[in-house]
């Protein structure tokens, strides 16, 4: 500490403001504790920025031009349908990012957060040094909140810059690139790519593993690849990104598969191969927190580290980086540190795919559930059965309930189809409360929804289905 440098005093820090960090301040202050929020960059952090939101944006404009270029299925037809991407773009920062994040402020505001601009370091277990452009300022604090979130993966031969992009940089293109090569089929990878197909791109996606959406299973997975053969998009899986060369005004993308070398020319590359935890260069050696191998915080289910008045959440932690589990967690330790009795539960943590047709799953597949061996069952209900699906002509996909054998209590939810992002949630409610299928079956639902697909797959469990 310089001379003159006085320590401010802090109760509760969170350091980071994206879904994690928010979250954690306004419910730490909503419980009493005075709280302030570091953040380095954008309040909002990742998701609001640079990740789930413009992302949904380009999504739903591609949705948008498509339908405009042919709703003949309807009968409708259009002449002179026209892309301008420039407004696309604005709309996206200025009518959804710019509004969300100041949302976010008024928020933390409203909760009387003080938000501190700059970058959190840590001196010790008590003490913070925040970096700002041209100053610096220490404080202590009681308790710490970690939620630094995470940042694209860079990978030999591919350094970003130029027509090199990471998905912050596919996100904010200026123009729709003619030809676009994506390395990694991941969800980030495999949301951009049909997002940019949709907008006109010749897409092609390489994957190093046997699949793209690896996390998804098989069948869920091979009707978004054929919608993105429909599309045009050529998947090569298995295969090897070695370098990208940026020739100015096109970038030549070297791959290795089934042992040959293949170049591909493409206006830009985007690599989306994973993310890596925000946890090195802060300081966290020096509060003695301890990590993995991987730079991930290890916690218990309340977020706390080793160290007991720091606790860290979100993609800086292990499991799943999704938005919704950094705001559950945010909860879990803001209540724990006002001394509650919580703990975190991730049997009901849903994740969702915003491709064409949406992926979303929560609970168990069949297969986890015979792992962990319980004794269950599954069952599918096609999209091809539900009224509301036909009356939107989106009738690919299905959902597939898991439940145990004895007693039909719902333990796992797979959909692949329209919708399957709001879908979700009432099976993720079914399983939180241990519902059976019963309990579902005999839940009036309106007609004619989408929703009524889970009354059905219930039905279907029950050996009594009416609509198949
Ligand atoms: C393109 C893309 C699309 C995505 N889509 C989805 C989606 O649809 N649904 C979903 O659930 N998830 C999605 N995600 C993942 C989601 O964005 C992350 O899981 C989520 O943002 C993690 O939240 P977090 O609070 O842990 O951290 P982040 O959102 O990463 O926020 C961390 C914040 O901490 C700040 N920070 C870091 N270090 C310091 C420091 N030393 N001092 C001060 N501030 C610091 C950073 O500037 C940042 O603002 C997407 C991600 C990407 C990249």
């Amino acid at each position: 500490m310089v001379v003159g440098d006085f320590a401010i005093e802090l109760d509760t820090v969170v350091i980071g403001s994206g879904p994690g960090g928010y979250v954690a301040a306004i419910r730490a202050a909503e419980l009493g504790q005075t709280v302030a929020i570091i953040e380095r960059e954008f309040i909002g952090g990742v998701c609001l920025n640079v990740g789930c939101i413009p992302s949904k944006a380009l999504i739903s404009a591609g949705h948008h031009y498509q339908e405009a270029l042919d709703s003949s299925t309807f009968g409708v037809t259009a002449e002179n349908v026209k892309l301008d991407f420039e407004k696309t773009q604005e709309w996206k920062q200025n009518g959804v990012v710019n509004k969300l994040t100041s949302g976010v402020k008024f928020l933390l505001k409203k909760h009387k957060v003080e938000i501190i601009e700059g970058e959190a370091f840590f001196v010790d277990e008590q003490t913070l040094r925040v970096i700002h452009p041209d100053s610096a300022q220490t404080y202590s604090f009681n308790n710490a909140i970690v939620a630094t979130g995470s940042r694209p993966i860079e990978i030999p031969g591919f350094k970003f810059g130029g027509r090199v992009l990471d998905s912050t940089g596919g996100l904010s293109l200026k123009e729709v690139p003619k030809k676009f090569v994506i390395i990694g089929g991941g969800v980030i990878g495999a949301e951009l790519g049909a997002a940019y197909a949709n907008l006109g791109s010749e897409v092609t996606i390489i994957e190093g593993t046997p699949q793209i959406l690896p996390t998804y299973e098989k069948d869920m997975v091979k009707i978004v690849e054929d919608d993105f053969k429909q599309k045009g998009v050529k998947i090569i899986t298995s295969a090897m990104a070695r370098e990208a060369v940026d020739n100015g005004d096109s970038v030549s993308v070297r791959y290795e598969v089934d042992g040959k070398e293949e170049t591909i020319e493409a206006d830009y590359v985007m690599v989306t191969v994973g993310r890596r935890p925000n946890t090195n260069d802060m300081g966290l050696e020096q509060a003695g927190v301890e990590m993995n191998e991987r730079g991930l915080i290890q916690v218990d289910n309340q977020g706390r580290t080793n160290i007991p008045n720091i606790y860290a959440i979100g993609d800086v932690v292990p499991g799943a980086a999704l938005a919704h589990k950094a705001s559950y967690e945010a909860k879990i330790a803001a209540e724990a540190i006002s001394g509650k009795k919580v703990a975190v539960d991730y049997k009901a943590m849903p994740a969702v795919a915003f491709t064409d047709p949406e992926l979303a799953s929560v609970g168990m597949t069949i297969k986890e559930a015979k792992e962990a061996g319980l004794e269950a069952k599954a069952f599918k209900f096609p999209f091809s059965g539900n009224g509301r699906a036909l009356s939107l002509a989106k009738t690919e996909g299905f959902m597939r309930l898991v439940t145990t054998v004895e007693d039909n209590v719902i333990i796992g939810a797979q959909i692949a189809g329209v919708g399957a992002s709001d879908m979700v949630s009432e099976l993720a409610l079914a399983i939180e409360s241990g519902m059976n299928a019963e309990d579902i079956a005999l839940t009036i639902h309106p007609h004619p929804s989408l929703g009524e697909i889970v009354m059905d797959a219930s039905e279907l469990a029950l050996g009594m289905p009416i609509h198949i």
